[in-house]
């Protein structure tokens, strides 16, 4: 059987709500087969009993995943979450911005959805272009001889709550 890959509308689910295979089926138009692929591929349901129940969040997780598995440009204010696997954008776009030397500085954020850290590298050239499209909280400037720094001191940070 060829594979179709569709893409689902994740908006409508309710994430609060408990889906049944039957409403799976009704609200994206999908064979049941379709949903019982879905649970084979990781889809959680909330026991083994049947009816299958799917929580909303886990069904628009899965969904979302699965179809953030294709390559998808960020956009300029998103940063790919190493988490959530897909672009995403910084709580209400406030980013710290980091000068690593005077060709490269790293746009540092923090995942609207699963609250990782988040960084990319741009260039000093853009800060102007950058102030525009993030909420710049802070900028540091990083001495420029010597120190190695890690660039993912932001792990250091307490981030717990996964
Ligand atoms: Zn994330």
């Amino acid at each position: 059987m060829p594979k179709r890959k569709r893409n689902y509308n994740t908006h409508h689910i309710k994430l609060t709500l408990s889906y049944s295979t039957q409403d799976i089926v009704t609200l994206f138009g999908v064979h049941k087969r379709t949903v019982h692929e879905w649970y084979t591929q990781g889809l959680p349901r909330i026991d083994d009993l049947k009816p299958f129940f799917v929580m909303g969040f886990h069904l628009k997780e899965f969904l979302d995943k699965r179809q953030g598995g294709r390559k998808r440009h960020c956009q300029p204010n998103e940063f790919f979450c190493m988490k959530c696997r897909v672009p995403r954008t910084s709580w209400e776009n406030v980013v710290d911005i980091k000068f690593l030397n005077e060709k490269r500085l790293m746009i540092v954020g923090l995942c609207v959805q699963c609250n990782t850290p988040l960084n990319k590298i741009s260039s000093p050239k853009k800060l102007d272009e950058l102030h525009k499209i993030f909420v710049v909280q802070k900028i540091h400037h990083e001495h420029l001889s010597g120190s190695n720094s890690p660039i993912y001191n932001t792990d250091k940070n307490e981030v717990t709550g996964t």
